[in-house]
C-alpha cells in the first residue's frame, strides 16, 4: 500500500526551438521469456493440467510447477513454448535539445512504478530528456498486471522475468540512441483501408482504425533507420486457447514492413528495411479482432474466422501491405522541427472495489499515491506539424474521435463530459495518440456512458463488459481535463 516512487513527478513543461535537424534512432531487443519445455505433460501435450496441483510429472521428472502464466483472457493459460519473439522496440528522436525516447514493449500493460523504475536505470548518458514506455496489449505474453496467476487471487507475475524485461527496455533505449543518426521524416496516412480488420464490441460503434506512419530515413545514405506505426486493435486474434507466447499481429506486420510481404515464396512487395515498432491507440470499448470477423489472406483470399496464426498472419500482411503502400506516398517530409513537450504527473482515485481490494491484498503492485489513489501520467508532445498525446490505458475511441453517447439508462444524469474529442483539440497536420503509455490503468469509459446499474442503455439486461476493468467514472473526465489544457498549453508555447 506505501507509495513506490514517493515524491516522483514526471512533469515537464519544453518549448521547442522553431525548427532544428532532426536526428532518429531505432533499436528492438528481445523479452522473450524462458518458457521451459518441461511444462508439457508425458504425453507431450501443450495443456496444463490443474488437478495436478503443484507438482507434476513430465518425460525428464518432477518438477514445481511454476510456469510463465499468459496474460489476458482467463486464469491458468502456462506457456507452452514460444512461437515468436516479444520485443522492447524503441524509436529515439532528438531536436538538438530534447530527445524523446518511445520504447513500445509486446506486453499486455506495465504499471506506472514499474516505468518510472526502468526510466531511474536509464543511463545520464543516454541523454534522454523524456522516456514514454508503451505496451502493445498483447494477449499472448507473460502475466505483468497480477491479473492472470493460477487463481485470480494469486497473482501470475513472474519477478525475476520483470527484472529482465526492464534491463532489457533499458537496454533498447540505449541502442537506440547509440544508433541515432541525421534524418528526415516522412509521414503517410491510411485512414479507411483498415477499417475491416476489427470489431468494435460495445456500442456505440466508433474507431481508431486509421493507419498513422513515420518513416525515418537516413539523411547520410538514404536508407531507412526505421518506422513508427499506429493503429488501435487489441492484439488478441490468437484468442484464449493459445499456449504460446506471441506478440500476434504485431509479429506479422512488423516483419512484413521490414523484410516484405510474401505471396507464398515470391515477394509481393519488398519492405522498408530498419527497424518497424508498432503502437495502438484506442483500443477501449472494445477494439478487437474477434473470432467471429472472418480476415482474408491478401494473395489467396482465403478466409480464416476460427483464431488461429494463419488469421493472425493474414491480418499481419494485410496491415503491412496497406503501411507499405501508403509510404508509397508520404504526404509529408520533415527534416528540422523543434520538439515541444507537456508531461503531467496525476493521483487518480480508485473507485473499482475489486481494483480497491487488489491494492489492498497486493495483487496490484504497485503502491498507492495516497489513500486509494495511484500516479498515473499523461503526456503530449509535438514534432513540427507532428502532434502526440498518450493515455495511461485503454481509452474509448469514442473520447478522442468524438461520438460520446448520453443515453437513457446510464448511470450517471450528465451530458458527454469529454469533449471536445481529443483529436479534435490537437493541432498538428498530423495527430497521433497512443493509449497504454506509461502504465495500464485499465478501461478509460466516457462518464456518460458508464453502465453498472439498471436500467441499461440499449435496452440491455445487463451491464455491458467494460465497467469491472475501469478504475471509476470519473477517470475519463479527469484526463479528458488535463490534456485539454495541456494541449492548449502546448499550442501556446
Ligand atoms: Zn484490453
Amino acid at each position: 500500500m506505501k507509495d513506490h516512487s514517493p515524491g516522483y513527478k514526471a512533469d515537464l513543461n519544453i518549448i521547442g526551438p522553431a525548427a532544428f535537424p532532426l536526428k532518429a534512432g531505432f533499436s528492438a531487443v528481445t523479452i522473450t521469456p524462458e518458457v521451459p519445455d518441461r511444462w508439457t505433460d508425458a504425453d507431450g501435450n501443450a495443456e496444463y493440467d490443474p488437478k495436478d496441483g503443484d507438482t507434476f510429472t513430465d518425460g525428464n521428472g518432477n518438477g514445481k510447477f511454476d510456469p510463465v502464466w499468459i496474460a489476458g483472457f482467463g486464469n491458468r493459460r502456462a506457456a507452452n513454448g514460444v512461437h515468436d519473439d516479444l520485443w522492447a522496440r524503441t524509436m529515439v528522436i532528438d531536436d538538438g535539445r530534447t530527445r524523446l525516447a518511445i520504447v513500445v514493449l509486446d506486453a499486455i500493460g506495465l504499471m506506472n512504478n514499474e516505468v518510472i523504475d526502468i526510466r531511474n536505470n536509464i543511463p545520464t548518458h543516454a541523454g534522454v530528456t523524456y522516456s514514454i514506455v508503451v505496451t502493445t496489449h498483447t494477449h499472448e505474453g507473460p502475466d505483468l498486471l497480477g491479473l492472470w496467476g493460477k487463481t485470480p487471487i494469486k497473482s501470475g507475475v513472474d519477478k525475476e522475468y520483470v527484472k529482465y524485461l526492464k534491463s532489457q527496455v533499458v537496454e533498447s533505449v540505449v541502442t537506440a540512441v547509440k544508433n541515432m543518426k541525421p534524418a528526415i521524416l516522412k509521414i503517410s496516412e491510411d485512414m479507411t483501408g483498415a477499417v475491416s480488420l476489427v470489431r468494435d464490441t460495445r456500442m456505440p460503434e466508433v474507431f481508431d482504425s486509421g493507419l498513422r506512419i513515420i518513416r525515418a530515413i537516413d539523411r547520410g545514405n538514404g536508407n531507412t533507420l526505421g518506422s513508427l506505426i499506429v493503429w488501435a486493435d487489441h492484439p488478441e486474434t490468437l484468442w484464449g486457447k493459445n499456449l504460446l507466447i506471441t506478440s500476434d499481429f504485431p509479429h506479422y506486420l512488423r516483419e512484413g514492413v521490414e523484410k516484405g510481404v510474401y505471396d507464398g515464396d515470391k515477394m509481393a512487395k519488398p519492405g522498408t528495411g530498419g527497424i518497424a515498432i508498432y503502437l495502438n491507440g484506442a483500443i477501449g470499448g472494445l477494439m478487437t479482432t474477434h473470432p467471429t470477423l472472418a480476415i482474408r489472406d491478401p494473395f489467396t483470399g482465403e478466409e480464416f474466422t476460427e483464431p488461429s496464426f494463419k488469421k493472425a498472419e493474414a491480418q499481419g500482411k494485410q496491415l503491412a501491405m496497406l503501411v507499405l503502400n501508403a509510404m508509397d506516398n508520404p504526404l509529408e517530409e520533415i527534416d528540422s522541427a523543434g520538439i515541444s513537450v507537456i508531461v503531467r504527473t496525476l493521483s487518480l482515485p480508485i473507485d473499482n472495489k475489486m481494483f480497491k481490494l487488489g491494492t489492498l491484498l497486493g495483487i496490484f503492485n504497485r503502491g498507492t499515491s495516497g489513500w486509494m489513489k495511484m500516479r498515473s501520467e499523461i503526456s503530449v508532445f509535438k514534432v513540427g506539424p507532428v502532434s502526440f498525446a498518450t493515455l495511461p490505458g485503454e481509452v474509448y475511441p469514442e473520447i478522442i474521435n468524438g461520438g460520446i453517447e448520453a443515453l437513457e439508462g446510464r448511470d450517471f444524469p450528465v451530458d458527454p463530459v469529454e469533449v471536445p474529442p481529443v483529436r479534435d483539440m490537437m493541432t498538428g497536420k498530423y495527430r497521433f495518440v497512443i493509449g497504454l503509455a506509461n502504465d495500464e490503468i485499465g478501461y478509460i469509459i466516457p462518464k456518460s456512458a458508464w453502465d453498472e446499474k439498471a436500467p441499461y442503455t440499449y435496452g440491455r439486461e445487463e451491464s455491458p463488459y467494460g465497467e469491472e476493468n475501469s478504475l471509476g467514472p470519473e477517470t475519463a473526465p479527469i484526463l479528458h481535463r488535463n490534456l485539454k489544457e495541456m494541449l492548449g498549453e502546448l499550442e501556446r508555447l
